[in-house]
């Protein structure tokens, strides 16, 4: 139970600071991004705004009024990452221009040719350049083909030349290198993002560790003491019990029928405690982990058999009949007393909730590589609202008729360990008035574990 509890604090204190991180990676990312980007379009900006500025001025010097006819070697415009500028006439056709890769004028020309830019807007583009060749210390070598995407920023100005518009600049600056550091970014904030989960996640470990551990150890000196004291209440009530027998049989009290009922009543509840306190033991045990379990090769048709013989007294004494149905013999793999156990305690409360001339019964069957148990009675049924609960400990439907029926609530909780101990499931089907039956699934060949 506990270690569920800190399963879930670790992975709720680990998701708490993992959301944190994620996000302070992504604010961080994201600002890196929009501050870079901003930075690099500022920059195209000022670039295309100088290129324009020389233009204009070499216009005015030489008093020319329009640009066709000027020759790039006339001018020189570069500038920092450039990829490109090209100059266009009113008509958009080609003027002057120069790129990094001369090859890819045409394709280039394409993605600027006829575009009027709105004030401040910026284009983005990626384009695929091949790399025949390449120089390295002065000397071109021969190389595969290569080829790579450029990430392009595009700007774009008009050119006037004493107000009168005469023509286009645009200029593609090559932003590679900052997508090229955003993807290194975001490997090396994620490689961080994984690094920390693991980090994250043993330090929930560790807090939810600290912060069960007062609250198991108070749980385990309390379970402590209920196995002691229903361990040391065990011996107390057997000699009630034999005590009252002896005087029972008493000469003077064996005449007294006051006498006679008094001692019944109080066996009956010196018995009634009897039960309580070894459910609370087998319960107490069963927190602590320290119950022996079994694997036996168990047949359940013969210790059904078996059960209900043991049992038959107590239902006829009820006016209730038993009634069973199993195959010849059911061979399976468990805790035999356990098993014995848990088709007394449902057997028994089939009896105990049936009234005078009821029917209940047995039912086993297999099927693969499961055994299925049915007990079912024509009694008086369990509320819808009670059914998910009977299963907890005490819990009783109706605490003043349980009381003459001589339960305490610890019955089911018991049958549900041995049924978790068996790795199998069980259930209840019931309707107020017409009866109710438990149905429990376990694997066959499943030994019994933890
Ligand atoms: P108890 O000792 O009170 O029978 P259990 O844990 O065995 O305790 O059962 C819990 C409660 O579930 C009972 O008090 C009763 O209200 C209800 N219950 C269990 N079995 C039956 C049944 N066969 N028919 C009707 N009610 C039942």
């Amino acid at each position: 139970m506990f270690q569920q509890t800190q399963r879930k604090l670790t992975i709720q204190y680990s998701s708490l600071i993992m959301m944190f991180l994620v996000l302070f990676i992504v604010v961080v990312y994201t600002l890196l991004y929009i501050v870079i980007l901003r930075d690099q379009h500022r920059e195209l900006e000022q670039l295309t705004r100088q290129e324009t500025r020389v233009i204009s001025n070499y216009l005015a010097e030489s008093a020319r009024n329009e640009l066709q006819g000027l020759g790039s070697q006339e001018l020189v415009l570069a500038g920092v990452d450039q990829f490109f500028y090209y100059v266009t006439d009113t008509d958009g056709n080609f003027v002057m221009g120069s790129e990094t890769v001369p090859p890819m004028r045409s394709q280039l020309f394409r993605l600027v040719s006829g575009w009027e830019p709105e004030r401040n807007e910026i284009r983005e583009e990626s384009i695929k350049v091949t790399f025949d060749e390449r120089r390295i210390g002065g000397r071109e070598i021969e190389e595969q083909p290569k080829s790579d995407t450029v990430r392009l920023m595009i700007d774009g100005s008009p050119i006037f030349y004493n107000d009168q518009f005469v023509g286009m600049i645009y200029i593609g600056k090559d932003i590679s290198f900052a997508y090229q550091l955003f993807h290194w970014l975001l490997i090396v904030l994620v490689s961080l993002t994984v690094l920390f989960a693991g980090v994250a996640v043993f330090i929930s470990f560790m807090m939810s560790k600290k912060a069960m551990g007062p609250i198991s150890s108070a749980f385990n000196r309390q379970k402590e003491f209920v196995g002691d004291a229903s361990h040391e209440l065990r011996t107390p009530l057997s000699v009630m019990l034999s005590s009252i027998d002896a005087i029972q049989m008493t000469d003077g009290v064996e005449a007294d029928p006051f006498a006679q009922k008094l001692l019944r009543n109080m066996k009956s509840e010196v018995k009634r405690m009897t039960g309580l306190v070894s459910d609370l033991l087998v319960l107490a045990r069963a927190d602590s982990g320290g119950v022996e379990r079994t694997s036996d090769h168990v047949d359940l048709r013969e210790e059904a058999e078996n059960v209900i013989e043991s049992l038959l007294p107590h239902a006829k004494a009820n006016g209730v009949s038993l009634g069973m149905e199993a195959p010849e013999s059911l061979p399976v793999t468990g805790d035999r007393a356990r098993l014995k156990q848990l088709m007394v305690i449902l057997l028994d409360n089939a009896v105990k909730y049936s009234p005078d001339g009821g029917r209940a019964s047995l039912q086993l069957t297999e099927s693969g590589r499961h055994w299925t148990m049915k007990v079912t009675d024509e009694g008086i049924g369990i509320h819808p609202d009670d059914q998910p609960r009977i299963f907890d400990r005490f819990y009783r439907s109706d605490k003043s008729r349980t009381r003459t029926v001589g339960g305490h609530g610890l019955g089911l909780s018991i049958a549900k360990w041995i049924v978790d101990i068996h790795q199998g499931a069980i259930s209840v089907e019931s309707e107020p008035g017409k009866g109710s039956t438990f149905i429990v699934t376990i694997p066959k060949e499943k030994a019994a574990s933890t």
